[in-house]
């Protein structure tokens, strides 16, 4: 078994845990963008959002209200941010499904992603076809 996060959830490799259940498991992320980010991860191995079943989306998605709650009753977060990294082209490094939540402070300096409007509405028009095309 490679996987990193397989490891930890069959105990190989240590981490700090925040949550457990039968499907999910929370754990802070070593190396976070701001004290509390965790890292929230079902325990079968999906390798991104089109493998994981709805099911474990649900599961997983109640887990990080619950966090989020506690991110700012217990812990002092004034608002998170959720992320997916999903495939290595949006930054995934490690191939196993897992949302990011990361507390959030009024000054802690974060910029979010940068954005530009469509340079027409045709444009615009044309990359909501083909998405819904799609779909
Ligand atoms: P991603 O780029 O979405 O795949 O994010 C992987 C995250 O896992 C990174 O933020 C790492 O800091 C974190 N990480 C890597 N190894 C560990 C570990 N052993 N325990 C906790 N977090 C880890
Ligand atoms: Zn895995």
């Amino acid at each position: 078994m490679a996987c990193i996060f397989c490891k930890i959830i069959a105990g190989e490799i240590p981490s700090v845990k925040i949550y457990e259940d039968e499907s999910v498991l929370a754990i802070l992320d070593i190396n976070p963008v701001n004290e509390g980010h965790a890292l929230v991860i079902p325990k079968q191995h999906y390798e991104n959002l089109e493998a994981l079943p709805v099911v474990d989306l649900l599961a997983l998605s109640k887990v990080l209200k619950k966090i989020g709650l506690a991110l700012k009753e217990g812990f002092g977060a004034v608002g998170y941010n959720i992320t997916l990294n999903n495939d290595p082209v949006a930054g995934q490094i490690i191939p196993h499904f897992h949302w990011h939540i990361i507390p959030r402070l009024p000054a802690d300096g974060l910029k979010v992603w940068p954005q530009q409007p469509y340079e027409s509405n045709e444009k615009m028009a044309e990359v909501a076809r083909k998405i819904s095309q799609a779909l």
